[in-house]
């Protein structure tokens, strides 16, 4: 260590407070309010009272009727529980918002009104600079509905009111926002930061079956209503399919368990948890809720990737269609495995049948009667992902490359060393680049060490700060220097090694040390997308070969068009 220190208090979780200015008479309104008045504080230990989570994770947002209190589509990481007055749950394309949802919905939802309702949960709030149409509240810089009756005439909503919840769904699995919520009276609503609902399920079981009942049935309503399968059915009906479902968790987090790289004649492929084998009976649809699942077939004595599916994507419908048919029982022709963590639905292929396929658009059934469905590769069904070859496409399974959406990918071929794209991006950080040129690689295409701003961003989930956070409206990961205590939990939760812990030094070069101890304040960093850069990503702008690029590898079409530019 310098023998020149700048000595600072230790960076500490609640060093930053929801709302500073949150005073204790507001404290005691909200332990008093619904959900938190049936909390025990015996269970929470005096480092950590239900007073303090509440003091430093919550506070108190008002509203003026019309305003948005949270967006379809962007990100968010708090719930809401209302205080006073109402507001509305909309579901689906808003066009004064000016943006369209990210995947085309239905309506359905209305029908399932009384699962918002009398529940004691939250929802977020998020306001999007994107939006177009909306208005803009002048004084306090807050989005609004000008015309609600309208809206409302207009759309189906769901009324929430005093002690309703809403926003779990975002908070809990880290993806974006599955509604629109405005406020249809003025109101007051406590908002819990993610890291403060996360201590309270910790700590209050009964608390921990309710949201996460909530967050089940939400969600499972929601990935529905993503699903074109489903689109055709009226709300009875969805509602009777859904009452059949089952939630099932496969896998680990860690990105090679056995510390092995798969292998294609087995090897530790046989690691990756088995769901669904080959030549088993097919009992029910297999719907990917989040993760990444591998899908291989017998091969001599070992097997043979043919695909990877992701999020909404289905696994087992071309053989309940032929069973559905009149064939008799239809094996399963591939085997499914989990690659990592892995989320599922399973929907029994005798609901399929009774509800579902008989109102099915042909267009929608994925073989006709007489088609051989094994001349129906996973992959051919996506024609976007056919330009890739496919050793290319299983190294971008195994390394699980296929979870980011902005891989720094390198050609190997254009690429003379340099090293612009580095000198780039420490000239857009103080000094410090945020990646490695280096990294797995397959042939001419090298993937570098740099965040790849995951869909499954699993560095995400143990922040005692929630420092390392979604953008709320590009969903890109960040970490806000000010808030990371340098704990390093994200660093060991990202699978790829892509955040690192450093020291820190004042702008003189002065390495800042912590005051008590005398130890060095350690910060984690990675790569921003060097946010507030007009122009995106210095890296890929500096290279003078355009042998760097960011894809998002869930479009495999830009892949495509890269590989042959
Ligand atoms: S830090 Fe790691 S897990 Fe998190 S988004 Fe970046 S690459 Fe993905
Ligand atoms: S080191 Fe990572 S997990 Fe810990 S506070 Fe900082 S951003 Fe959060």
């Amino acid at each position: 260590m310098s023998a020149e220190t700048t000595a600072i208090s230790r960076p500490r979780r609640w060093d930053n407070p929801f709302d500073p200015d949150l005073s204790t008479a507001d404290v005691e309104r909200i332990l008093a309010a619904p959900v938190f008045r049936d909390l025990d504080p015996n269970r929470f230990p005096p480092g950590q009272s239900l007073p303090d989570i509440v003091r430093n994770d919550a506070r108190i947002n008002r509203y003026q009727r019309g305003d948005i209190v949270v967006l379809e589509g962007d990100y968010g990481n708090s719930v809401f529980v209302i205080l006073s007055g109402k507001v509305n749950v909309l579901y689906g394309y808003l066009p004064e918002i000016g943006r369209p949802p990210r995947r085309a919905r239905r309506p359905f939802w209305n029908a399932l009104a009384q699962l918002w309702r009398n529940s004691r949960e939250i929802e977020t709030r998020t306001l999007s600079p994107s939006a177009r149409a909306v208005h803009m509240r002048a004084n306090r810089g807050r989005a609004y509905l000008p015309d609600i009756e309208r809206v409302i005439a207009e759309h189906s909503v769901t009324p929430l009111e005093h002690g309703d919840m809403f926003g779990e769904i975002s908070a809990l699995s880290r993806g974006p926002r599955t509604a629109t919520v405005f406020a249809d009276t003025d109101c007051e609503l406590i908002e819990l930061r993610w890291q403060g609902l996360r201590d309270l399920r910790a700590r209050d079981p009964d608390l921990r079956e309710r949201v996460d009942h909530l967050h089940r049935t939400r969600s499972l309503l929601a990935h529905l209503s993503e699903s074109p399968l489903f689109a055709h059915l009226d709300e009875a009906t969805i509602a009777l399919v859904a009452q059949e479902i089952r939630f099932e968790n496969h896998g680990t987090q860690e990105l090679f368990p056995t510390g092995e790289l798969p292998t294609e004649s087995g090897g530790s492929l046989a690691g990756e948890p088995l769901i669904a084998e080959e030549g088993s009976l097919t009992d029910d649809l297999i719907m990917i809720r989040a993760g990444f699942a591998r899908v291989t077939e017998h091969l001599d004595h070992g097997n043979r990737t043919v695909g990877y599916l992701k999020n909404n994507d289905v696994f087992g419908l071309e053989e309940i269609v032929r069973q559905w048919r009149g064939n008799g029982s239809v094996p399963l022709r591939n085997s499914l495995r989990a690659i990592g963590y892995l989320d599922i639905l399973r929907v029994p292929a005798v609901v399929m049948e009774r509800y579902v396929l008989p109102t099915m658009p042909e267009h929608l059934l994925p073989v006709a009667a007489d088609t051989d469905i094994r001349a129906t590769p996973v992959w051919k069904r996506d024609e976007s992902a056919t330009g890739i070859e496919q050793p290319l496409v299983d190294f971008l399974i195994d390394e699980r490359i296929i979870n980011g959406t902005q891989s720094m990918v390198i050609d190997l071929d254009r690429c003379t060393g340099c090293d612009d794209c580095v000198k780039a991006c420490a000239a857009t950080h103080d000094g410090n680049p945020r990646f490695v040129r280096q990294g797995p690689s397959h042939d001419d295409v090298m993937i570098a060490n740099a965040c790849m701003h995951c869909v499954d961003a699993v560095c995400l989930i143990g922040c005692p700060t929630g420092a390392i956070h979604r953008d709320l409206s590009s969903g890109d990961v960040h970490i806000n220097d000010d808030t990371c205590i340098g704990c390093g939990t994200c660093s060991r939760s990202c699978p790829y090694g892509n955040i690192v812990m450093v020291e820190i030094a004042d702008k003189a070069g002065t390495v800042i040390t912590d005051r008590e101890t005398g130890a060095a304040i350690r910060r984690a960093t990675k790569c921003d997308l060097c946010a507030g850069q007009l122009g995106g990503p210095a890296c890929q702008r500096a290279c003078p070969n355009d042998a760097l690029v960011r894809l998002d590898m869930s479009n495999p079409g830009e892949m495509v068009a890269w590989l042959h530019r």
